[in-house]
Protein backbone atom coordinates (compact mmCIF):
# COMPACT_ATOMS: atom_id res chain seq x y z
CA UNK A 1 0.00 0.00 0.00
CA UNK A 2 1.12 3.64 -0.86
CA UNK A 3 0.46 5.99 1.72
CA UNK A 4 -1.88 9.10 0.41
CA UNK A 5 -1.18 12.50 2.33
CA UNK A 6 -1.05 14.38 4.15
CA UNK A 7 1.63 12.35 6.50
CA UNK A 8 3.78 13.33 9.06
CA UNK A 9 6.91 10.68 9.28
CA UNK A 10 8.62 11.69 12.45
CA UNK A 11 11.93 9.94 12.31
CA UNK A 12 13.85 10.37 16.03
CA UNK A 13 17.32 8.85 16.93
CA UNK A 14 20.81 9.00 18.24
CA UNK A 15 24.06 9.73 16.39
CA UNK A 16 24.84 7.65 13.87
CA UNK A 17 21.91 5.70 13.47
CA UNK A 18 21.16 6.30 9.97
CA UNK A 19 18.17 8.62 10.38
CA UNK A 20 19.45 11.28 8.38
CA UNK A 21 20.49 9.24 5.04
CA UNK A 22 17.25 6.83 5.57
CA UNK A 23 14.99 9.71 6.20
CA UNK A 24 16.30 11.61 2.90
CA UNK A 25 15.79 8.47 1.14
CA UNK A 26 12.20 7.58 2.61
CA UNK A 27 10.95 11.36 1.61
CA UNK A 28 12.59 10.91 -2.02
CA UNK A 29 10.79 7.43 -2.33
CA UNK A 30 7.59 8.88 -1.35
CA UNK A 31 7.65 12.15 -2.77
CA UNK A 32 7.76 14.24 0.27
CA UNK A 33 9.54 16.95 1.77
CA UNK A 34 12.22 16.40 4.47
CA UNK A 35 13.46 18.96 7.60
CA UNK A 36 16.83 18.11 9.51
CA UNK A 37 16.12 19.45 12.81
CA UNK A 38 19.52 18.76 13.98
CA UNK A 39 20.80 20.62 10.94
CA UNK A 40 18.68 24.04 12.53
CA UNK A 41 20.66 23.43 16.04
CA UNK A 42 24.06 23.20 14.02
CA UNK A 43 22.99 26.36 11.83
CA UNK A 44 22.39 28.18 15.41
CA UNK A 45 25.63 27.61 16.88
CA UNK A 46 27.82 28.06 13.67
CA UNK A 47 25.76 31.62 13.68
CA UNK A 48 26.39 31.80 17.51
CA UNK A 49 30.31 31.26 17.26
CA UNK A 50 30.64 33.88 14.04
CA UNK A 51 28.90 36.39 15.95
CA UNK A 52 31.35 35.82 19.53
CA UNK A 53 28.22 34.89 21.44
CA UNK A 54 29.18 32.89 24.60
CA UNK A 55 27.62 29.74 23.92
CA UNK A 56 27.07 28.98 27.92
CA UNK A 57 25.23 32.93 27.94
CA UNK A 58 21.62 31.63 28.09
CA UNK A 59 19.86 34.88 27.41
CA UNK A 60 22.23 35.74 24.57
CA UNK A 61 22.49 32.25 22.52
CA UNK A 62 18.06 32.33 23.10
CA UNK A 63 18.11 35.99 21.71
CA UNK A 64 20.38 34.78 18.95
CA UNK A 65 17.74 31.81 18.08
CA UNK A 66 15.29 34.52 17.27
CA UNK A 67 17.19 36.57 15.19
CA UNK A 68 19.15 34.06 13.53
CA UNK A 69 18.38 34.49 9.54
CA UNK A 70 18.17 30.80 9.03
CA UNK A 71 16.54 29.17 5.53
CA UNK A 72 16.14 25.78 5.53
CA UNK A 73 16.15 23.70 2.25
CA UNK A 74 13.36 20.81 2.45
CA UNK A 75 13.78 19.47 -0.93
CA UNK A 76 15.31 15.69 -0.33
CA UNK A 77 17.54 15.84 -3.10
CA UNK A 78 19.10 19.15 -1.87
CA UNK A 79 18.35 19.90 1.92
CA UNK A 80 20.16 22.99 1.83
CA UNK A 81 20.81 25.00 5.04
CA UNK A 82 21.36 29.19 4.86
CA UNK A 83 21.95 31.66 7.23
CA UNK A 84 21.75 35.13 5.52
CA UNK A 85 21.94 33.98 2.35
CA UNK A 86 25.11 32.03 2.54
CA UNK A 87 24.86 28.41 2.62
CA UNK A 88 26.67 26.81 5.37
CA UNK A 89 26.40 22.84 4.75
CA UNK A 90 29.36 22.09 4.64
CA UNK A 91 30.42 24.49 7.89
CA UNK A 92 27.92 23.20 10.33
CA UNK A 93 29.20 19.76 9.88
CA UNK A 94 32.69 20.33 11.52
CA UNK A 95 33.99 18.44 14.11
CA UNK A 96 34.16 21.61 15.64
CA UNK A 97 30.61 22.73 15.37
CA UNK A 98 29.64 18.88 16.56
CA UNK A 99 31.43 19.65 19.67
CA UNK A 100 29.58 22.72 20.97
CA UNK A 101 26.32 21.97 19.27
CA UNK A 102 25.13 20.27 22.57
CA UNK A 103 25.33 23.28 24.68
CA UNK A 104 23.31 25.42 22.36
CA UNK A 105 20.25 22.61 21.82
CA UNK A 106 20.05 21.65 25.70
CA UNK A 107 19.07 25.71 26.09
CA UNK A 108 15.08 25.24 26.94
CA UNK A 109 14.35 28.63 25.31
CA UNK A 110 16.40 28.03 22.32
CA UNK A 111 14.31 25.00 21.84
CA UNK A 112 10.91 26.96 22.18
CA UNK A 113 12.23 28.66 19.31
CA UNK A 114 13.05 26.09 16.97
CA UNK A 115 9.95 23.95 17.81
CA UNK A 116 7.82 26.97 16.54
CA UNK A 117 9.90 26.94 12.96
CA UNK A 118 9.65 23.52 12.90
CA UNK A 119 6.17 23.63 13.78
CA UNK A 120 5.75 25.92 11.09
CA UNK A 121 7.25 24.38 8.51
CA UNK A 122 5.58 20.93 8.96
CA UNK A 123 2.39 23.11 8.71
CA UNK A 124 3.30 24.37 5.54
CA UNK A 125 4.43 21.31 4.05
CA UNK A 126 1.49 19.37 4.81
CA UNK A 127 -0.73 22.01 3.22
CA UNK A 128 1.43 22.61 -0.63
CA UNK A 129 3.46 19.15 -0.40
CA UNK A 130 1.31 16.07 0.94
CA UNK A 131 3.71 16.10 3.82
CA UNK A 132 7.07 15.66 5.22
CA UNK A 133 9.71 13.35 6.58
CA UNK A 134 10.98 15.35 10.26
CA UNK A 135 14.25 13.84 11.81
CA UNK A 136 16.12 14.80 15.33
CA UNK A 137 15.76 13.77 18.89
CA UNK A 138 12.20 14.74 19.80
CA UNK A 139 10.28 14.74 16.61
CA UNK A 140 8.15 11.65 17.92
CA UNK A 141 7.62 13.17 21.30
CA UNK A 142 7.57 16.57 20.97
CA UNK A 143 7.64 18.21 17.88
CA UNK A 144 5.28 16.31 16.19
CA UNK A 145 3.40 13.96 18.62
CA UNK A 146 0.58 13.53 16.41
CA UNK A 147 2.66 12.49 13.50
CA UNK A 148 1.04 9.88 11.24
CA UNK A 149 3.85 8.03 11.70
CA UNK A 150 6.68 8.06 14.14
CA UNK A 151 10.32 5.66 14.31
CA UNK A 152 12.85 5.52 16.28
CA UNK A 153 16.15 4.51 14.82
CA UNK A 154 18.60 2.83 17.23
CA UNK A 155 21.65 1.34 16.73
CA UNK A 156 24.37 -0.57 18.82
CA UNK A 157 26.83 1.88 19.81
CA UNK A 158 29.88 0.14 17.68
CA UNK A 159 27.55 0.19 15.09
CA UNK A 160 27.19 3.86 15.60
CA UNK A 161 30.47 4.85 16.25
CA UNK A 162 31.74 2.70 12.90
CA UNK A 163 29.32 4.82 10.62
CA UNK A 164 30.23 8.20 12.53
CA UNK A 165 33.87 6.92 11.42
CA UNK A 166 32.98 6.46 8.05
CA UNK A 167 30.79 9.46 7.72
CA UNK A 168 33.70 11.63 8.72
CA UNK A 169 36.60 9.94 6.31
CA UNK A 170 34.04 10.52 3.60
CA UNK A 171 33.97 14.37 4.22
CA UNK A 172 38.01 14.34 4.69
CA UNK A 173 37.68 14.67 8.19
CA UNK A 174 39.82 12.00 9.50
CA UNK A 175 39.79 11.88 13.69
CA UNK A 176 41.30 9.64 15.95
CA UNK A 177 38.81 7.41 17.66
CA UNK A 178 38.85 9.56 20.79
CA UNK A 179 37.52 12.54 18.90
CA UNK A 180 34.61 10.44 17.26
CA UNK A 181 33.74 8.78 20.43
CA UNK A 182 33.14 12.67 22.15
CA UNK A 183 31.22 13.34 18.98
CA UNK A 184 28.78 10.38 19.46
CA UNK A 185 28.72 8.90 23.13
CA UNK A 186 29.50 12.17 25.03
CA UNK A 187 27.28 14.38 22.65
CA UNK A 188 24.25 11.52 23.01
CA UNK A 189 24.60 11.89 27.11
CA UNK A 190 24.62 15.69 26.75
CA UNK A 191 21.56 15.49 24.19
CA UNK A 192 19.89 12.37 26.41
CA UNK A 193 19.31 15.29 29.22
CA UNK A 194 16.37 17.11 27.14
CA UNK A 195 15.03 14.39 24.89
CA UNK A 196 14.99 10.59 25.01
CA UNK A 197 15.53 9.11 22.15
CA UNK A 198 17.18 5.62 22.73
CA UNK A 199 13.54 4.18 23.57
CA UNK A 200 10.42 4.39 21.30
CA UNK A 201 8.10 6.30 23.39
CA UNK A 202 4.44 4.86 23.63
CA UNK A 203 3.08 4.21 20.35
CA UNK A 204 6.26 4.97 18.49
CA UNK A 205 8.08 1.93 16.43
CA UNK A 206 11.53 1.09 17.02
CA UNK A 207 13.53 0.35 14.30
CA UNK A 208 17.37 -1.72 15.01
CA UNK A 209 19.75 -0.55 12.27
CA UNK A 210 22.50 -1.80 14.06
CA UNK A 211 22.60 -5.23 11.50
CA UNK A 212 20.93 -3.62 8.60
CA UNK A 213 22.46 -2.17 5.87
CA UNK A 214 20.78 1.08 4.53
CA UNK A 215 18.92 -0.27 1.72
CA UNK A 216 17.61 -2.58 4.43
CA UNK A 217 16.96 0.17 6.81
CA UNK A 218 14.91 2.35 3.97
CA UNK A 219 12.69 -0.66 3.24
CA UNK A 220 11.92 -1.15 7.21
CA UNK A 221 11.00 2.29 7.35
CA UNK A 222 8.90 2.27 4.21
CA UNK A 223 7.23 -1.29 5.32
CA UNK A 224 6.35 0.51 8.75
CA UNK A 225 4.78 3.52 6.53
CA UNK A 226 3.03 1.03 4.02
CA UNK A 227 1.63 -1.26 6.72
CA UNK A 228 0.70 1.02 9.77
CA UNK A 229 -1.09 -1.76 11.64
CA UNK A 230 2.45 -3.44 11.63
CA UNK A 231 4.08 -4.63 15.25
CA UNK A 232 5.93 -1.88 17.21
CA UNK A 233 9.37 -3.40 16.58
CA UNK A 234 9.85 -4.66 12.24
CA UNK A 235 11.17 -7.57 11.19
CA UNK A 236 14.08 -7.32 8.72
CA UNK A 237 12.76 -8.79 5.28
CA UNK A 238 12.53 -6.06 3.35
CA UNK A 239 11.94 -6.08 -0.39
CA UNK A 240 10.83 -2.74 -1.03
CA UNK A 241 12.69 -0.64 -3.50
CA UNK A 242 16.41 -0.82 -2.14
CA UNK A 243 18.38 2.37 -2.83
CA UNK A 244 21.77 2.69 -3.17
CA UNK A 245 24.11 5.09 -1.89
CA UNK A 246 25.75 4.45 1.62
CA UNK A 247 24.72 4.69 5.29
CA UNK A 248 25.07 7.53 7.02
CA UNK A 249 23.98 9.14 10.16
O1 LIG B 1 21.28 15.10 14.01
P1 LIG B 1 22.53 15.88 14.30
O2 LIG B 1 23.61 15.04 14.90
O3 LIG B 1 23.01 16.68 13.13
O4 LIG B 1 22.08 16.94 15.41
C1 LIG B 1 22.97 17.90 15.88
C2 LIG B 1 22.57 18.29 17.30
O5 LIG B 1 21.34 19.00 17.28
C3 LIG B 1 22.37 17.15 18.27
O6 LIG B 1 23.60 16.75 18.85
C4 LIG B 1 21.45 17.78 19.30
O7 LIG B 1 22.22 18.56 20.22
C5 LIG B 1 20.63 18.75 18.47
N1 LIG B 1 19.28 18.27 18.15
C6 LIG B 1 18.30 18.40 19.10
N2 LIG B 1 17.00 18.09 18.79
C7 LIG B 1 16.69 17.67 17.57
C8 LIG B 1 17.69 17.50 16.58
C9 LIG B 1 19.00 17.79 16.92
O8 LIG B 1 18.58 18.79 20.23
N3 LIG B 1 15.40 17.42 17.26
Amino acid sequence: MTPTGPLTIAIDGPSGSGKSSVSRAVATELRLRYLDTGAMFRALTWWCVQQGVDLHDQDQVAQAALDVPLSMGTDPQDPHVRVAESSVDQAIRTPDISAVVSAVATNPRVRTHLADEQRRIIAESRHSSGGIVVEGRDITTVIAPDAEHRILLSASEDARLQRRSAELADRGQIQDSQDVRDQVVRRDRDDSTVSAFFTPAEGVHGIDTSSLTFAESVAAVLDVVRQPSAAHTVATDHTSHPPTSTPGA
